[in-house]
């Protein structure tokens, strides 16, 4: 099946405007299909043609304005349209087929009590196996539903609930304009559990048979949904702008989650069955978080084109961390990133295989999810916290909600974001974009220091360098931390202007100072780079770091001494020392999961110098705390979509 291309999508998005899509889907049919008429009103330039996509087992009919069109002009998922008018109305009736893939309209029948659910997962181009649509994210128009099902189910979609005309009959109301990409319903006898909060109505589902494991851990689902909810209300001048704030938890799920509005889908290995850590319900966290970002980046404003799939993503992984460290009770969100989700960022970045955060651009929609990977998640998303850093929190929330004001229900693109960034905080983007969006490959952040016989510092200052494949230094907004041995710490934000130093950096204010105490460069992890102690703060790590109250400064020094030590830089000796003298004391679950996880894949690296499988993929038996997008591609051999 041919994938849109993108020069395709601009011809189309040239040529038609949809006004709104009125989908009817008949889902009593018990067999391997089921029934899908959709009406779709679209201007157009008159006398022009294109095309709809559409995926049927069979199609029965297609209507275009008064005339009957042959279904056997349909090409592979390509249906012709010619001869269009001003205004045009196409109706499409067909079968489709159930999928077990989890894309289209997933079926699952329950081994548990042999019940059947129903979920739509349409990301990126598979609303096409639900309903005949114009398949591309800036067509995006309101959509309204309806469902035949068999009578003692529940179905929900994107949509409030309008009417149940009669038993087995579901109308939803009409959204507000969307992206097909982000069409969704579920249908089945789905277990509910019903809220509200600050006037949006909540509401939570999962198949029968988890209903006691989802209703027992039910108040942690909706503490945070709602301390999540406040804070983006606190963040943007934009109220939620959705009718209702739904989550289900569906089996089967070919991602983490899917941010569809109003109907936000989990994979229901969220719904714990039995004990876990509090690093597993932090995940939960921060994907809940994750997909409520996208309700405002990427479903309020959307992308243009898949060219932007990564700020979508890198966007919602920033915001959801942020916005589950700030308002919920796992304000560890940052030390997790940190040690779990940069480490992957960092080992994709220094493959052969690494790539800009910011591909110029996406030749066709398929192409769209081959930058799935640590680069567009995890570096893209700490690049955007570098850039709050590097702006200022006022000026970036500011020129965020502007672009949000600007381009709401609609598209826009990483240039008009720039742009409204640039306005509100007076600063000129291009050049740090072109560093850090379009280059590859990370800098290294290196303490050096000099001592005068008096013992204090003569020179302190933070050496930047960049591999020789791909010599690029970046501006970086970062701190540097010292951790005296009686606790107390101090920080020095300081900006790194490749321009103005030459990679070289004083940090003037510890000149003069007693050298005492460990320097810790990236002190808070405000930047992506990888850092190096100077060797008298190195030689202080194994006794000072298991006193270290501050978990993230010490995720960082873990990470220091992993990457040191992988890069050959520091012997494994010394790390495994390290790990005897310091990770006893080591109370954080994910950093001492990840310390034992990545030493592990050191070790083997070293030996073999092949990069870390991403520690959370190396054992499947956690496949729940896995990160979204590290699920098996179970789809056809395309690369994992995105969630
Ligand atoms: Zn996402």
């Amino acid at each position: 099946m041919p994938s849109l291309t993108r020069a395709e999508a601009t011809a189309r998005r040239a040529l038609i405007t949809v006004v709104s899509y009125e989908v009817d889907l008949d889902l009593t049919g018990g067999g391997d299909r089921f029934g899908s008429t959709v009406t779709i009103r679209f201007r157009a330039t008159p006398g022009t043609a294109t095309f709809v996509e559409v995926k049927p087992a069979a199609l029965r009919g297609v209507r275009l304005n008064d005339r009957d069109l042959d279904p056997g002009t349909l090409t592979e998922n390509r249906l012709p349209l010619a001869g269009l008018a001003g205004q045009n109305t196409l109706t499409v009736s067909a079968e489709m087929a159930y999928s077990n893939t989890g894309e289209g309209m997933h079926r699952f029948v329950d081994p548990a009590d042999g019940e059947t659910y129903l979920y739509a997962m349409s990301f990126l181009d598979d609303v096409q196996r639900i309903f005949a649509a114009f398949d591309q994210p800036d067509l995006k128009a309101p959509v309204t539903l309806s469902v035949t099902a068999p009578p003692q189910w529940t179905v929900a979609a994107n949509g409030q609930l309008a009417a149940r005309p009669r038993p087995g009959r579901w109308e939803f109301a009409t959204t507000p304009p969307l992206a097909t990409y982000l069409v969704s319903l579920i249908a089945g006898p789905w277990h509910v559990r019903r809220d509200s909060h600050d006037g949006i109505p909540l509401a939570v589902y999962c198949r029968r048979s988890l209903a006691a494991h989802l209703d027992a851990d039910l108040d942690e689902v909706f503490t945070v949904t709602k301390q999540c909810l406040d804070r983006f209300h606190q963040l943007f001048a934009e109220r939620y702008p959705f009718a209702k704030y739904d989550q289900a938890f569906v089996p089967e799920f070919n991602a983490g989650a899917m941010e569809n509005p109003g109907l936000v889908t989990l994979r229901d290995d969220y719904v714990f069955r039995s004990a876990v850590t509090d690093t597993q319900r932090e995940l939960r966290a921060t994907t809940i978080a994750h997909e409520m970002a996208h309700m405002w980046f990427g479903d309020l404003v959307t992308m243009r084109w898949w060219d932007d799939l990564w700020l979508n993503e890198s966007f919602a992984e920033y915001l959801g961390t942020r916005v589950a460290a700030e308002a919920t009770r796992f304000d560890r969100a940052w030390t997790t990133f940190a040690i779990r989700r940069k480490a992957w960022g960092y080992t994709a970045d220094q493959r052969p295989s690494t790539h800009p955060v910011a591909p110029e651009e996406v030749a066709d929609a398929a192409q769209g999810l081959l930058n799935f990977d640590g680069i567009s998640y995890a570096k893209g998303a700490s690049v955007l916290r570098q850039l709050v850093a590097w702006l200022g929190d006022d000026a970036f929330l500011a020129g965020l909600n502007a672009h949000f004001a600007a381009h709401r229900f609609g598209n826009a693109t990483l240039a008009d974001l720039l742009a409204a960034l640039g306005a509100a905080s007076g600063r000129d983007l291009s050049g740090w974009a072109e560093r850090w969006l379009r280059q590859a490959q990370v800098n290294t952040l290196r303490m050096e220091t000099a001592v005068a016989a008096d013992g204090c510092w003569t020179a302190v200052a933070v050496t930047q360098t960049a591999p020789t494949s791909h010599p690029v230094l970046r501006p970086h907004r970062i701190a540097v931390g010292r951790y005296a041995a009686d606790g107390t710490v101090t920080r020095v934000e300081l900006d790194l202007d490749p321009d103005t130093d030459r990679g070289r950096t004083e940090v003037r204010a510890l000149v003069g100072q007693p050298a005492t105490g460990l320097l810790l460069p990236n002190d808070g992890d405000l930047t992506f780079a990888k850092i190096r102690l100077d060797p008298a703060s190195a030689d202080a790590v194994p006794t000072v770091l298991p006193g270290l109250a501050d978990p993230l400064a010490r995720a960082l020094l873990w990470g220091e001494a992993l990457d040191a030590a992988r890069d050959g830089e520091r012997p494994v000796p010394a790390l495994v020392s390290l790990i005897a003298a310091a990770l006893p004391a080591e109370t954080e679950v994910v950093i001492a999961e990840e310390v034992l996880g990545l030493s592990l894949a050191s070790s083997t690296a070293t030996s073999t110098r092949s990069p870390a499988t991403p520690p959370c993929c190396g054992s499947p038996g956690r496949a729940p705390t896995c990160s979204p997008e590290h699920r098996p591609a179970v789809r056809r051999n395309s690369p994992p979509p995105g969630a």
